[in-house]
């Protein structure tokens, strides 16, 4: 068979449009006789199945729940980090405190006011440091759940009021020549 005589059924088997009903007879007659233009004809409705099946494949059940799970497990430990990061500088912030309490201990006791201010700072720090434990007792006991954002924003705001009233005492440590009255 010439290959001349393929050609108005190329078109008409890759045509997207409809045949009419005198192209299709001659089609299927044509198909019919020759092997070339039924393998073309075959192959396109193959080709037409995949990308009709094509989106019904959907990801396996696995793939989601394991990518959940990794992006639980990366937010966990930007989580924790963060927290480290916290209680890093809270932990700075009391030691500072401390070896300055402890250095100027004499002084303090020697004045009052001092005193009261040491024994307001002293309380404030212990509960901080409660605070501090028991919400990270807290993250713990969240592990799975992932950190309390709640806990980072409650050691910013201590780390905060420990700085002020750090602040605060460091300047009245330091001013010898101010004297404050109650
Ligand atoms: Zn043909």
């Amino acid at each position: 068979m010439a290959k001349s005589t393929h050609q108005p059924f190329d078109d008409w088997i890759l045509s997207q449009r409809p045949l009419s009903p005198y192209q299709a007879q001659t089609l299927q007659q044509h198909l019919h006789d020759c092997d070339a233009c039924r393998e073309l004809k075959e192959s396109l409705n193959g080709v037409e199945r995949l990308f009709k099946t094509a989106p019904q494949v959907a990801p396996k059940a696995n793939f989601t729940a394991r990518w959940l799970e990794r992006q639980a497990a990366e937010k966990l430990a930007r989580q924790r980090q963060q927290a480290w990061i916290v209680f890093g500088i809270v932990s700075v912030n009391a030691l500072a405190l401390i070896i300055l309490l402890g250095s100027q201990i004499a002084t303090l006791i020697g004045s009052p006011t001092n005193l009261l201010l040491l024994r307001a700072y002293t309380l404030s720090l212990g509960v901080s440091l409660l605070e501090l434990i028991r919400t990270f007792a807290l993250a713990g006991f969240n592990l799975r759940y992932g950190f309390p954002l709640a806990g980072l924003v409650l050691f910013t705001g201590v780390t905060s009021f420990l700085s002020v009233l750090w602040l605060v005492t460091y300047r009245q440590l330091t001013s010898s020549t101010r004297s404050i009255s109650l």
